[in-house]
């Protein structure tokens, strides 16, 4: 008896950490439908409400990267070409490790803006800032 319950004991103890830091951010996936010769990112507008971005600057990026020409049509972003989820999830996550996440404490509250030119990521939960190379 005694035996089982230090068994549970440690069995609680090994819960996966990321279980427990539940506040950890995690990076929207796409929802993606091809359409035609097109790709569309379904939930494109609430992935860049949920990065706090721009939906201009996020759906530049992810044109600049895929090398190709899209639009935004209401809360999807409409790619020219066939695009595997796999792709354009990669890009979204470099996204949001180049432009949303602090590097200095992780967390996505951050904001984009220009100081005498320059445009910066400054992060609202710790005060770092790093340049953004445009
Ligand atoms: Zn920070």
């Amino acid at each position: 008896m005694d035996d089982y319950e230090s068994m549970l004991e440690k069995g609680r103890e090994k819960l996966p950490e990321d279980i427990v830091e539940g506040s950890r951010f995690e990076t929207p996936e796409a929802k993606t439908k091809k359409r035609g010769s097109r790709t569309v990112i379904k939930n494109f507008s609430s992935i860049a409400k949920k990065f706090n971005r721009e939906e201009k600057h996020f759906s530049k990026f992810l044109m600049k990267e895929l090398g190709t020409a899209g639009h935004v049509d209401g809360s999807e972003l409409v790619l020219q070409g066939n695009f595997r989820r796999g792709i354009i999830n990669s890009k979204i996550s470099n996204y949001c490790e180049s432009y949303v996440i602090c590097k200095e404490c992780n967390k996505p509250d951050t904001r984009i803006q220009k100081e005498k030119g320059v445009t910066m990521l400054k992060c609202e939960a710790c005060g770092a800032r790093r340049s953004l190379e445009e």
